[in-house]
């Protein structure tokens, strides 16, 4: 895999934990909405802890874009990349991953699991071909939530907002689960993209497994 050595043009704290970051596109550098990169910080002691992270611009951008939530309890590399400043460098992979577009469906995201629904849906936004595609994404707290006046422009109606810890009028309260898709979805024969945490994830799998989703149209990072 090749890497480059870019420059962060900005960094900007979108929630309490969670940075957008701009970068340099190196020149040729492309991806596929979805896909992510190993990423390390280029000073001597860090460029070798690499991590993966989503790429959540529009592949014709100028710049790359990512958003990295921080763990701040937790001396790790997401804490070091929250504490960056323009003009220090990142070392990026080439992309790589499977979670891609791959027609109309309904996206379930936990957390950070956002960022590569983030670059699918802005550009099909983009293209105007987001009509009938739905968002359900779950957080801990309303403040959790990642671009979330973003996401309700782009989707409207489409964007179901559920919290696990915090009651408020104006979310679902509660994880997703078995009777919440069950309502939730009209028609079981369509895609499904997941992003969240590992349990997150095999746990949604294993439920649209059971409500009848064929194993090929459900989307997630093997
Ligand atoms: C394909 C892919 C794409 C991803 N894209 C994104 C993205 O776009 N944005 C994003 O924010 N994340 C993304 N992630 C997750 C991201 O890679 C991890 O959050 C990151 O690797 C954590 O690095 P770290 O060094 O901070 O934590 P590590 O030291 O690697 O620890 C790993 C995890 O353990 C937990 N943990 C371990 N010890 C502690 C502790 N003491 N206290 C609290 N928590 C602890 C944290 O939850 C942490 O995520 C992606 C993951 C994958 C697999």
């Amino acid at each position: 895999m090749s890497e480059f050595t870019v420059k962060i043009l900005s960094i900007e704290k979108i929630t309490h934990d969670v940075n957008k970051i701009k970068i340099e596109r190196p020149v040729g550098y492309n991806f596929i909405p979805g896909q992510a990169a190993d990423v390390s910080i280029n000073t001597q002691k860090l460029k070798n802890e690499k991590r993966p992270f989503t790429f959540t611009g529009l592949s014709e951008w100028n710049n790359l874009e990512f958003i990295i939530k921080s763990y701040k309890d937790h001396n790790g590399v997401t804490r070091k990349i929250g504490e960056l400043k323009p003009n220090d460098e990142l070392i990026i992979s080439d992309p790589w991953g499977a979670i891609r577009y791959k027609g109309k469906g309904t996206f379930i995201a936990g957390g950070a699991g956002i960022t590569p629904f983030i670059a699918i849906l802005r550009e099909l936004n983009n293209k105007n071909k987001l009509a009938g595609n739905v968002l359900f994404f779950s957080n801990k707290t309303e403040k959790d939530i990642i671009l979330k006046n973003e996401l309700y422009d782009m989707l409207g109606n489409n964007f179901i907002n559920l919290l696990t810890r915090e009651k408020n009028k104006d979310y679902y309260f509660g994880r997703i689960d078995e009777a919440f898709l069950r309502t939730r979805i009209p028609d079981i024969n369509q895609n499904f993209y997941v992003c969240g945490p590992e349990d997150f994830v095999q746990n949604i799998n294993s439920i649209l497994l059971k409500l009848g989703a064929k194993t090929d149209s459900i989307v997630f990072e093997k």
